[in-house]
């Protein structure tokens, strides 16, 4: 074949699409009832969007962003994630105010130019939240509350849930020079990317997040953020995972606060949380968010405080599909099982297979009203033909087409077969 998808990109179908829908289904439905209400922003933005608000030195920014020049010359880019556009939207569209809870979530595409492996595509998909308005520790006990049932309802378990916090200005500045002093001696032992964040002084929490054994063995007995804390910032993580224990989401097994953990991205103040399993190897991640208190300041004059979170709805995917796969002969009967809800009309005169189809139309379509998944052959087949082409889609029942009064209903799980009344149909399967 001459084309292929572009590398790090794949085409989504069958089981695996199956498992998109199921995952966008159940999150969707939390955040109907948790009073989320959904927001979809252009794919592409001006660059300085993501610029302004990721950080130039964030490696999604400097690296691997899908950037272009458009027809006009304008300077644009693929969304490397969620956060930035969202901003942008809520505040060009005038949807927030200071005070007040609004909750937002999305779903879709994102891009960014990564080396492409397990678990790390290049067009990949994430579902998240953001919720403008308030900062208080209940929020924040909610807001991560909210990521990790939508984990468990789509019937991943095992799973940790790591906190940490990132301090306040003041705090931070503080550590800063505390973290400066304690490497000092060791800068040449970093790795390249670590010496360029260690440079600007805003950026060098990130050194935390960079995946290199080396860089994590120096960092290993560094001094802590979450040990250099302020007061107010040190009850305020306490209270969140207070709140998180007290809403039963925290039980010992499935919770840590991870001293290491910081995001690559410069808007994170305060509370930052991640999801991870070990289903996945080195790509461990399922969900990363966190406050961002002074991002809206940046682009506005009002200062919003605000908090989000990210799935990785890929991962998440590849983790049911393991978990089958593991359940492999359970699955296999769950496959091989015809669904009920499929019904395959079978027109028994080949010349006349269009009028059957017509006469019986109205039928057709009452059931698919009703819920049922309706097929049948667009192209005049034998009746032979007809029933391997059901057998082929698994469905539950085939209808022979007979006379105009009656139907010969089969059940394919049985075998069953028995004539009724055509408007018994609907009796039948209780409509
Ligand atoms: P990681 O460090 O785990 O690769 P990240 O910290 O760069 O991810 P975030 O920007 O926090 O990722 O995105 C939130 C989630 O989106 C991640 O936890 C992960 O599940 C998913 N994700 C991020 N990048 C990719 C990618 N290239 N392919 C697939 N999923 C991704
Ligand atoms: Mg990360």
């Amino acid at each position: 074949m001459k084309y292929k998808a572009v590398r790090g990109t794949r085409d989504i179908f069958g089981d695996l699409i199956e498992k998109f829908k199921f995952v966008e289904k159940i999150a969707k439905k939390i955040f109907d009832m948790n009073g989320f209400l959904e927001i979809r922003t252009p794919i592409f933005e001006n660059k300085e969007v993501f610029i302004r608000t990721l950080g130039n030195e964030a490696d999604i920014v400097s690296k691997e962003m899908y950037d272009f020049f458009d027809k006009g010359n304008r300077s644009l880019a693929l969304r490397p994630e969620g956060t930035a556009s969202i901003v942008r939207a809520v505040i060009e569209n005038n949807l927030i105010q200071n005070g007040i809870d609004k909750k937002f979530y999305y779903i879709g595409p994102m891009f960014r130019y990564d080396r492409p492996q397990a678990g790390r595509y290049r067009q990949f998909y994430q579902i998240g939240v953001e919720i403008f308005g308030n900062k208080n520790s209940f929020l924040d006990a909610e807001v991560i509350s909210l990521a990790v049932k939508i984990i468990e309802q789509i019937n991943i378990h095992d799973f940790v849930l790591e906190i940490n916090s990132l301090g306040c200005d003041e705090c931070r500045e503080n550590y800063i020079k505390v973290l400066q002093n304690y490497i000092k001696n060791q800068n040449s032992e970093f790795c390249e990317n670590c010496k360029n964040k260690i440079k600007i002084q805003k950026n060098i929490l990130r050194i935390f997040d960079c995946k290199i054994e080396n860089c994590k063995k120096i960092l290993q007995n560094a001094p802590k953020i979450t040990d250099n804390l302020c007061e107010n910032c040190k009850n305020y993580i306490n209270e969140v995972i207070e709140n998180l224990t007290k809403i039963n989401i925290i039980n010992s097994n499935n919770f840590k606060i991870n001293k290491n953990l910081v995001r690559g991205l410069d808007y994170y103040t305060g509370i930052v949380f991640e999801i991870t399993t070990n289903a996945l190897g080195a790509q461990n991640a399922i969900c990363a968010g966190g406050r961002y208190d002074n991002l809206v300041s940046e682009f506005s004059k009002n200062s919003v405080p605000a908090i989000g979170f990210a799935i990785g709805e890929d991962r998440v995917v590849e983790i049911l599909l393991q978990n089958e796969k593991k359940e492999s002969s359970l699955a296999t009967k769950r496959t091989n099982a015809s669904s009920f809800n499929k019904i395959f009309f079978i027109t028994t005169n080949k010349e006349k297979h269009r009028e059957q189809i017509f006469e019986n139309y109205s039928i057709i379509q009452k059931l698919r009203d009703n819920d049922y998944i309706v097929l049948y052959n667009s192209e005049p087949k034998s009746i032979k033909s007809q029933i391997r082409t059901a057998d082929y889609l698994k469905v539950g029942f085939v209808v022979f087409i007979e006379d105009d009064e009656t139907f010969n209903l089969k059940n394919m799980a049985t075998g069953e077969q028995k004539k009724i009344e055509k408007e018994k149909i609907f009796d039948f399967f209780k409509i």
